[in-house]
């Protein structure tokens, strides 16, 4: 790339607490950032040069966002595919492009992207009427709606046994009546975790973790690096992360999700095209974060070492959480991260800490 480091200008779709924490790294970079989100109290808005309130099928101002960015990237899976290839169609540079997108957006289209590449995944089935149910023959299973579900929403878990008499299932499909669904087989796993890799045009890559995630309702509640993985269990996770960056000739940041087996084996569960949640610890606990790699990697600069100077507990605020602040601002290695949300709503994310310790 050879526009001069302190002209360079990002875009970024989406107004998030991962928008806004991308736009604070690319701000030490000297490089500015402007905001696309639909929604008016976007956290994003509220540290870039400049923001666009407008929806994703925008044309006009998206042509006007197009006008004033050198690269665009996007902050959550869920922007609309279209936007990124109306974008692309008039000459804007959009990074991970849309493949990655229409991938993580449809479990379906997931789960098949990883099995060929030879990836493992709960067993599915794509899920038509109850019959799958008896067919699939899995003893326990979720039922997940394919498109747009995050942190448990749109998602049951059951069991053969009970699938004729549970009232809240008979509840669910009535309410995705309409929805493409997916059947998984419930996985009885003993930890879930988490790999980011950022990788750039020049093929340099950058990888965390893996990282050990603990939720409660479905939503991430911790995240714990370093941990007690072993070597196995770390090489092949960072295997499978580097052979999907690879595959797909990945320009920005990738999290790939895992469920850890009894047996050692490891699943992937979820990809996610952009920083993620478990990886907000890097802020604090490397030289360079994720958030900067995502920068680094979408605007065409070399990467930076993931190497964590000190080991670090990451711990969300969410909803209510929030109002134990001022007990963690007084604690010594607590680094306290706030999304500049108004309102504490149940289940929102409002923020996070993250715990120092000297590295083990
Ligand atoms: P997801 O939306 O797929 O990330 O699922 C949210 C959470 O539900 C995961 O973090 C797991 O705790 C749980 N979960 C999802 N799918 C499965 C599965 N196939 N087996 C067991 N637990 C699951």
């Amino acid at each position: 790339m050879t526009i001069a480091l302190e002209s360079m200008t990002l875009g970024i779709l989406g107004g998030g607490q991962l928008g806004r924490m991308s736009a604070m790294a690319a701000a030490r970079l000297g490089i500015k950032t402007i905001i696309f989100s639909p929604e008016e109290r976007s956290p994003a808005f509220h540290v870039a040069h400049e923001s666009i309130l407008a929806d994703y099928d925008d044309k006009e101002a998206l042509k006007r966002f197009k006008e004033k960015v050198d690269v665009i990237s996007y902050e959550f899976e869920n922007i609309p595919v279209e936007t990124v290839l109306y974008l692309e169609e008039i000459g804007a540079k959009v990074f991970p492009d849309e493949r990655l997108l229409y991938v993580s957006q449809d479990r379906i289209k997931e789960k098949q992207f990883l099995n060929d590449l030879g990836i493992e995944t709960a067993r599915w089935k794509k899920m038509e009427s109850t019959e799958d149910l008896l067919q699939a023959g899995f003893q326990d299973f979720i039922i997940k709606t394919t498109r747009f579900g995050y942190d448990g929403k749109g998602q049951i878990s059951s069991s053969l046994d009970e699938c004729n008499t549970c009232e809240k299932l008979k509840s669910f499909f009535e309410t995705h009546k309409n929805n493409d669904l997916i059947l998984e087989e419930k996985v009885a796993f003993t930890d879930e975790m988490s790999v980011i890799i950022a990788r750039n045009k020049q093929g340099e890559s950058a990888i965390y973790g893996p990282m050990l995630n603990i939720h409660k309702n479905h939503i991430l509640y911790k995240t714990i690096y370093p941990n007690s993985f072993s070597k196995d269990v770390i090489e092949k996770a960072h295997e499978i992360a580097q052979k999907i960056a690879d595959e797909i000739k990945l320009i920005g940041v990738l999290t790939v999700e895992f469920f850890i087996c009894e047996d050692g084996r490891i699943l992937a569960n979820e990809l996610a095209p952009r920083t993620h949640n478990s990886g907000h610890w890097t802020i604090d606990a490397c030289a360079v974060s994720q958030f900067e790699q995502h920068v680094r990697a979408v605007c065409g600069l070399p990467l930076g070492s993931s190497e964590a100077h000190s080991d670090a507990e990451m711990l969300n605020l969410i909803g209510n959480d929030v109002k134990d602040i001022n007990n963690y601002m007084k604690q010594d290695n607590a680094c306290v991260h706030l999304y500049g949300k108004k309102e504490a709503r149940e289940g929102r994310k409002m923020g996070h800490v993250t715990f120092l310790q000297e590295k083990s």
